[in-house]
């Protein structure tokens, strides 16, 4: 599972959802990049819909639905499948490896 995100190969900035310039240096010269993992920075409750910030590595900052119980700083999986909300989903890791660095 990952999130393809966009890489700029001027400024390395990385951005999702796709752009068609950089809207860091105006740069034209976009990548695809996988990411599969995230930490929480910022949780959100919509009553049984929880919505997470999810920084990578440390860019982008994706906003993702997210499945099981986590804090901010745990580190989850992440699929650009998305659910009925269309919007990424972050996982929690099968391997229960809460707060650990991203590799
Ligand atoms: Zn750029």
């Amino acid at each position: 599972m990952s999130v393809i995100v966009q890489n700029c190969r001027t400024c390395g900035g990385q951005w999702f959802p796709a752009r068609l310039l950089c809207p860091r240096c105006g740069g034209a010269d976009l990548a695809p990049r996988s990411i599969e993992r995230g930490v929480v920075e910022q949780l959100t409750h919509l009553g049984d819909v929880v919505i997470a910030s999810v920084a990578c590595d440390p860019e982008p900052l994706l906003v993702a639905r997210l499945h099981g119980t986590v804090e901010a700083g745990d580190v989850v999986e992440l699929t650009d499948r998305p659910d009925t909300s269309g919007r990424p989903v972050a996982f929690v890791p099968p391997s229960g490896r809460p707060r650990e660095e991203l590799s």
